[in-house]
């Protein structure tokens, strides 16, 4: 079975890796077949998409199953498909551009006694050289964001198609200084980053693709591209024969084109070598420990599928990974650690550590907070906070589905679409019953329901606070809304004016408190902290310890499963439509009763009375 895209990103993670896998090594030089590496490849897309929606939601990962990529499979096909049909727009020549059949350009090199193979999503060619196009269901926003200030190391060349500064008649130094351009532009050759995961998969392909050219003593030179949904296309709202017609719109097409004909370029001395030690890798099949890194990718949907037998030494409570910025590692007599620097000699739990590792003060809270099993709570600023809030309390949450194609007027390549809200109101202080006090509005379809949500909406809230938990998600999505229907700006934006944010309270917000009157260091330090939290805010973790309310054993349990079960509303017959509508109901009003009982809680925690 000859090594693909997919199976050397894995085989280069680490040594054990290819051992785990149980590779058959004399197998290794023989053809795979056409369908089994659309497989493959399709899977790693689709956990690419579903990747991007985490990001979104900003949510705790949770194991993707067959059903969430069965349901995402069309939208990543959608994406696919308009690529094929816009590269002819951009690019000349002959194309070979094939979804589901093997008319795909394949490519395989036999390197050492290993063969490798990739198909080109989109090939195409002229006269004086091929192209290769590969798509992925990301956005220029990755890319555009690198750089300095409002300008991006990627410009539009004359054509239209994007390309790093330096490759364009331009100086750098009018868009930014050298130093910022060659900062972002490491970041392409990072991958584990978000932008350079997609040009090593772009590097690695063309790898395979010069060593098969060169072993038929192919001359030909060619150029790599990534085909993105652009992130400022803004769809129009209008429809063909009842679906999305995505023409181009103020000089703007869904799908950019990206040229990193350079950079992967200078990658391939570096994935020369690692060639080099996959070979190496899968002549030893060392099945061993290995130290954990990076290169687990443990918190990404594309992490690696054997987490589960190597991260097992890490304990599920209490871990040194429940350490807040543990990303940003740790010290000691002046020795900076990573995080993997300690799991890797055996400081797994977060008392295998002494406190002079710690130099972030909200880390030493963790700590004490564990070691006394006693939760830290600045019961000043938790009540200077709950001053801020005023009755009636309009408890609000929404559910979002963060599809890649825009499907409605106003909306951009994975835009927030807004689908549901719940809302409790608390008229007096400690009175709101989760049935009799509870509102919400979830469209039953894939239509365009944002209207009907957002006049409900509006009418339900009136003077008072809106609660909700971590502002900056509705505070968004009703500005968005706001743009998109003008005739409710007013109201919306009034309604953003009362948000509060609950998370202000529990966690903290600098600013907030200093314009309470605080210094700036007891402004920035932390409010609340419970070891039982294990490190994390997130209103599920917050709950349990105000409420014996949890939301284990819920059908829809968080806010992918919810984006995911709106998704195959079409598909559900009337029977399975009900049961689903209704656990979506369940879902989003446990997260706004989720904040009422969470602030009687901080209440009763500080001994406040409104
Ligand atoms: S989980 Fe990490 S250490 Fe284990 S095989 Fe995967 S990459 Fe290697």
């Amino acid at each position: 079975m000859a090594i693909t895209k997919t199976k050397f990103i894995n085989y280069i993670r680490c040594p054990r890796y290819a051992a785990l896998d149980n590779i058959k090594k004399d197998k290794l030089d023989s053809i795979v077949t056409f369908e089994e590496y659309k497989k493959e490849e399709e899977e790693t897309k689709l956990l690419e998409l579903l990747d991007k929606m985490y990001d979104e939601t900003g949510e705790d990962i949770i194991d993707i199953t067959s059903s969430h990529m069965e349901t995402m499979m069309p939208y990543y096909n959608e994406v696919e498909i308009l690529a094929g049909h816009l590269a002819p727009k951009y690019f000349n020549g002959k194309f070979r551009f094939a979804r589901d059949t093997q008319n795909q350009e394949s490519f395989d090199a036999l390197i050492g006694n290993i063969r490798y193979i990739c198909y080109a999503d989109i090939y195409n060619e002229d006269n004086n050289e091929f192209r290769i196009i590969e798509c992925k269901a990301t956005t220029t926003k990755k890319y555009l964001k690198l750089g300095f200030k409002d300008n991006s190391i990627f410009q539009k060349d004359k054509d239209g198609i994007y390309k790093l500064l330096e490759e364009l008649d331009v100086k750098i130094e009018d868009y930014m200084p050298i130093e910022k351009y060659k900062e972002a532009k490491s970041k392409l050759i990072d991958k584990y980053s978000g932008p350079g995961h997609y040009v090593y998969d772009l590097a690695v392909q063309r790898f395979m693709i010069e060593n098969d050219l060169k072993q038929n003593n192919d001359k030909r030179t060619g150029k790599y591209y990534l085909a993105v949904l652009n992130s400022k296309y803004v769809f129009d709202g209008k429809y063909e024969n009842g679906k999305p017609k995505y023409d181009e719109i103020n000089g703007e097409d869904i799908i950019s084109f990206i040229d990193l004909t350079s950079i992967t370029e200078s990658m391939m001395d570096n994935i020369q070598k690692e060639s080099k030690l996959v070979e190496g890798y899968i002549n030893d099949l060392h099945a061993e420990k290995y130290p954990l890194g990076t290169y687990c990718e443990k918190k990404k949907t594309v992490k690696c599928k054997y987490c589960d037998i190597c991260w097992s030494i890490i304990p599920e409570k209490h871990s040194i990974f429940t350490y807040l910025f543990n990303h940003k590692g740790f010290k000691k007599d002046g020795i900076n650690y990573s995080v993997f620097d300690l799991v890797n000699s055996g400081k797994v739990n977060m008392l295998d550590i002494d406190e002079s590792y710690l130099t972030r003060d909200i880390n030493i809270i963790q700590r004490r907070a564990l070691e006394n099993n006693d939760p830290y709570v600045d019961k000043k600023k938790i009540i200077d906070g709950l001053k801020q809030i005023k009755y009636p309390i309009y408890h609000l949450d929404f559910e979002t589905f963060n599809c890649p194609l825009p499907r409605f007027k106003g909306e951009v390549p994975y835009s927030q679409s807004v689908f549901q809200f719940s809302l409790h109101i608390e008229k007096e202080p400690g009175k709101c019953d989760n049935e009799k006090d509870h509102y919400g509005f979830l469209a039953k379809d894939h239509e365009d329901h944002r209207e009907e949500l957002i006049k409900y909406m509006c009418d339900l809230i009136g003077e008072g606070t809106v609660l909700v938990y971590n502002e900056s998600f509705e505070k968004t999505r009703i500005k968005e809304l706001a743009e998109i229907f003008p005739e409710y700006r007013e109201r919306l934006l009034k309604i953003n004016s009362q948000i509060f944010d609950l998370m202000n309270i529990v966690k903290n917000k600098t600013s907030l408190y200093k314009e309470l009157g605080y210094n700036k260091e007891e402004a920035k330090k932390i409010n609340y902290y419970n070891p039982d939290m294990d490190g994390s805010y997130s209103i599920k973790k917050v709950l349990p310890i105000f409420s014996n309310i949890t939301y284990q054993g819920m059908e829809v349990a968080n806010g992918v499963e919810a984006m995911v079960t709106y998704a195959k509303f079409p598909k559900l017959n009337k029977k399975d439509f009900e049961h689903k509508y209704q656990k979506l109901v369940e879902y989003c009003q446990q997260d706004t009763y989720a904040m009422f009982k969470v602030l009687e809680g901080l209440k009763k925690e500080v001994d406040y009375k409104v």
